[in-house]
């Protein structure tokens, strides 16, 4: 099965009043504000956007896209592999809308275009909206050995922690005591 690149640029006006339905593919390594969170930014992105117009006249556009990313797990720092699917159901804002076509109905967002909309930065957002905050994998499948935890000297590190940040403190607790003789909390 052959897979279209996904057109970049569509006019929405036209397409929503053709009722038009384009899908494709994005490679994700064109995806460079979605590349920063990735582990790695291979394959690519199905999309299918539906065009239409609703009885408000509003151009709307539902996006759909489904790939599989390569996240780092924040446990182990090591790739994790996440299916991604989204669903959205957009009306299209023009520049010379003035709220026109607001408020939007419950469960539709509002996307801000020209006549000539860049469907990969949607597609972008999108995704960027959907990354789970934490990724991580599943309980127990992390590539933690044992050891990593158990060398450690949780004490040492914690005296470590408590002493920098309060060392210039101290200093200055001192001081005071010293001028004023009634504010140390030492004294208590
Ligand atoms: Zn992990």
């Amino acid at each position: 099965m052959s897979q279209y690149i996904f057109p970049r640029r569509i006019d929405v006006r036209k397409a929503s009043k053709q009722e038009a339905k384009v899908s494709g593919t994005i490679p994700i390594n064109q995806l460079f504000r979605l590349g920063s969170s990735l582990h790695n930014s291979t394959g690519e992105v199905f999309v299918s956007m539906r065009f239409s117009k609703d009885e408000a006249d509003r151009s709307l556009v539902e996006i759909e896209t489904s790939c599989n990313l390569e996240l780092t797990c924040q446990r182990c720092l090591e790739v994790v592999k996440v299916n991604m699917a989204t669903q959205a159901r957009l009306a299209m804002i023009f520049p010379e809308a003035k709220g026109d076509y607001l408020p939007l109905p419950d469960g539709m967002e509002a996307l801000l275009t020209n006549d000539q909309c860049d469907t990969w930065e949607a597609v972008e957002d999108e995704l960027i909206l959907a990354l789970p905050a934490y990724p991580k994998h599943p309980d127990g499948n992390c590539n933690l050995p044992c050891s990593t935890y158990s060398n450690v000297n949780f004490a040492e590190l914690e005296q470590k922690d408590m002493t920098k940040p309060f060392s210039d403190l101290l200093r200055l607790l001192n001081n005071d005591v010293k001028e004023g003789d009634s504010h140390g909390s030492s004294k208590e």
